[in-house]
């Protein structure tokens, strides 16, 4: 993952998380960045920030992991609902055989790209520290597109 600097066309710099540069362009494209604090989607890259953060004037945003679930007056056009269906069913079936650990993720991660522990698929959640340290470690991580409610939430 990396890290974009952003600006809304209101002047809000922001930090948003993408899988890549092209991941990036694409959901500029679509209108899916938006800032989080005045919801533009009118948004640029930011002039490049000095490498010590400012404290304070900064509001993280992540993609991967938004405070704010991105939303859509309904009905969907019944192809959008489709491929939207089936986005999510990939997700699930990406994920059958994978285990839920929820907040130990980047712990377990961590161990098993040391070689701590034997290698196995696992989902969770992470905070946004946590998934900034995975990927400075080099660790592979990736954003699901879809929230996943742990197993003990299903009922
Ligand atoms: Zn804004």
């Amino acid at each position: 993952m990396i890290v974009f600097d952003l600006t809304c066309d209101s002047g809000h710099r922001f930090e948003a998380w993408f899988g890549s540069s092209e991941d990036y362009a694409g959901q500029r494209a679509r209108g899916l960045v938006g800032c989080p604090q005045c919801g533009s989607g009118v948004v640029e890259k930011a002039p490049m920030a000095p490498a010590v953060p400012r404290k304070g004037n900064r509001q993280p945003a992540v993609a991967a992991l938004p405070a704010k679930q991105p939303m859509a007056r309904g009905p969907l056009p019944p192809e959008v609902a489709e491929a939207l269906g089936k986005l999510a069913e990939a997700q699930s079936k990406a994920l059958a055989d994978s285990r839920w650990v929820g907040d130990a993720f980047a712990e377990q991660t961590r161990a098993m790209h040391y070689g701590e522990r034997d290698p196995e698929t696992i989902h969770g959640q992470a905070s946004l520290e946590e998934a900034q340290a995975l990927f400075e470690e080099g660790i592979p991580v990736a954003p699901l597109p879809f929230p996943v409610a742990p197993p003990d939430e299903l009922n």
